[in-house]
């Protein structure tokens, strides 16, 4: 099997979500396929939210193998799912189904994909502080990953100020010292200056979408962290801001692996060589 030998035996996997066209998803686990001689094939289906039930129930009668979940079905397919693991209930949110034996398990794998290219930095963001930009469904991944790794203060903010204090509480009853912060440059400069770690996830600065979160890189610490999640570009604003700061930049392009990489590992019980992957992913970026 080369990836493109395509037989009546070839295992089909998916990922469902709207818009779906600029996913990197079907590059990173054809590879792999390809990789480790898998007769499979991963293809990407534009599931509009009004259908998402219909979708779902296609995934069994076809017999597909498994899927990644993207926006915005992350929490509305969890009503379809058979169980979840224990991550997935706790968040409320799913990313990756296995289809085993007809029966939907959703998993979250957002969370190990945001924490695995943190790992070098364990000791340093101990009971550190961090900025969250954004309160979605990312965003509450990347709360329950803060408890994690141990942050002690962590200042949330988001555009819309209800669905921000909504993760602030959920943030809270994790056990996290969390306050809700403003949207504005001013309030956004001011935490970045002592904050260890901040994070975009938002889509501001993503390709397509443009703009950016109002820090600016005189206010980031040079010991600092900041993580966009955005995978595309590889260097988003924010980033290009803390560059220019001497910060430690990380991009979305590494969740955006990892957390596939671990799909891959549930899917296949194969864990992928991460490497690879992002060398792939950053070639098709380019
Ligand atoms: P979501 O549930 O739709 O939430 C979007 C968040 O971004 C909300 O906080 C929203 O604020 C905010 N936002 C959207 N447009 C904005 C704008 N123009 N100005 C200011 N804030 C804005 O989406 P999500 O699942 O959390 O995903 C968020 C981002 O993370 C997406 O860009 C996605 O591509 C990226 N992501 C990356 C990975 C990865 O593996 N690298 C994984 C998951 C997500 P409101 O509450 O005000 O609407």
């Amino acid at each position: 099997m080369n990836g493109f030998e395509i037989k009546a035996t070839t295992d089909v996997y998916c990922i469902i979500g709207h818009p779906i066209s600029h996913s990197l998803s079907p590059i990173i686990h054809n590879t792999a396929f390809k990789q480790y001689g898998i007769d499979a094939v991963y293809v990407a289906f534009d599931v509009k939210p009004e259908v998402l039930g219909t979708a779902v129930n296609g995934i069994k009668t076809l017999g597909i193998k498994g899927m990644t979940v993207t926006i915005p079905h992350k929490e509305r397919i969890i009503p379809y799912l058979d169980s979840m693991d224990k991550i997935a209930q706790e968040i409320e949110a799913v990313n990756t189904v296995k289809n085993e034996g007809n029966k939907l398990i959703g998993y979250n794998t957002d969370v190990w994909g945001f924490l695995e290219p943190l790992k070098p930095y364990l000791t340093r963001l101990k009971e550190g502080s961090a900025i969250l930009v954004g309160a979605g469904g990312a965003g509450r991944a990347i709360a329950y990953s803060l408890r994690e790794l141990k942050i002690n203060k962590l200042f949330i903010a988001n555009r819309t100020v209800d669905r921000g204090i909504q993760l602030v509480k959920y943030a809270s009853k994790l056990g996290l010292e969390a306050n809700f912060i403003g949207f504005d440059e001013h309030t956004l400069n001011e935490k970045a200056k002592s904050a260890d770690l901040i994070i975009n996830a938002t889509p501001l600065g993503m390709h397509g979408v443009g703009g950016s979160i109002p820090i600016n890189y005189e206010h980031i610490n040079k010991n600092a962290i900041v993580y966009d999640i955005i995978p595309n570009p590889l260097e988003t604003p924010l980033l290009k801001e803390a560059r220019k700061a001497g910060a430690i930049t990380i991009s979305g392009v590494n969740m955006l692996v990892y957390q596939a990489v671990l799909a891959f590992k549930i899917w296949t019980g194969i864990y992928p060589d991460p490497k690879l992957l992002l060398d792939m992913v950053i070639k098709n970026l380019s």
